[in-house]
Parts: structure tokens; C-alpha cells; sequence
């Protein structure tokens, strides 16, 4: 499914301050995550509102909806299966630049077999749980 690696990696901050207890992230933490001027992330945000991947609520904030939490969820996991891909199988140090390219270009079919490679690992090289896939739940 073709979302932008832009519209990825906004899922992905907001994915990842979930993880840190924030369901209701504002604007300002995402601007400043991504690096972006808040109101280009207003923009994005309002975009990815109509496409039913965020709830925005003027003055609340920005939360995940389940489309774009299970969007988000496939991200983090090929993050994290790649991170593994690096540091277990290729006997590599990680390469974060390397790693966020690659997240946008791992088909689900890919991530399976990796993770199935890597013995389903259930935590990334930094110690951050990798999202299951089908892979793991036999
Ligand atoms: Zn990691
Ligand atoms: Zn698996």
C-alpha cells in the first residue's frame, strides 16, 4: 500500500511516543521529532486525518488511529527486524540511516522471512519490543 515515506515517518514518531505512554501527542513534539516547521506538520497531520490514520483535535492533539496504528506497528517492525539483520546475521554495527531507508522498502512477506531467520526475536539490538507478525503466531 502506497503511503509516502513522509506519512511513515510521522506514523512512526507517533507510534514510538505511544511506546513512551503519550497517546495524545502535540504538535510541537512531532515538529520538533521530525525536524519540520509545526505548520507543514499541521498540514501533513490534517492530510493524514482525511486519510484516516491520525485523529487530530485542535488544542487535545494527535493520536493513532487503528489503520494507522497497525500501519505504524509494520514500520517499527521492519525497523527493528532490520536492526537485528545488521548486528545477528551480518555481524554489522547499526546504521541508522541504512535502517530508516530500508523500513519504507521491507513487503511484509520479507519481514516474515527475516524475522523467521532471526528466530522471531521479540526485542530489537536496543532492547525495544519488534511488533509480531504472522510469522510468530504459529
Ligand atoms: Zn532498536
Ligand atoms: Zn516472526
Amino acid at each position: 500500500m502506497g503511503l509516502s515515506e513522509n506519512t511513515e515517518e510521522y506514523l512512526e514518531i507517533l507510534y514510538l511516543l505511544e511506546e513512551e505512554g503519550k497517546k495524545v501527542a502535540k504538535i510541537n513534539e512531532i515538529s520538533v521529532s521530525l525536524d519540520i516547521a509545526p505548520p507543514s506538520a499541521v498540514e501533513m497531520l490534517k492530510k493524514m486525518e482525511t486519510n484516516g490514520l491520525v485523529n487530530y483535535e485542535a488544542r487535545v492533539g494527535i493520536s493513532l488511529t487503528k489503520k494507522g496504528r497497525a500501519k505504524a506497528r509494520q514500520i517499527i517492525r521492519n525497523h527493528r527486524l532490520a536492526e537485528r539483520l545488521l548486528t545477528d546475521i551480518l555481524d554489522m554495527k547499526i546504521d541508522e540511516e541504512a535502517i530508516c531507508g530500508m523500513e519504507h522498502h521491507i513487503s511484509e512477506e520479507i519481514a516474515d522471512a527475516v524475522c523467521t531467520s532471526l528466530n522471531h526475536p521479540r526485542k530489537c539490538p536496543h532492547g525495544k519490543d519488534v511488533p509480531k507478525g504472522k510469522c510468530c503466531q504459529i
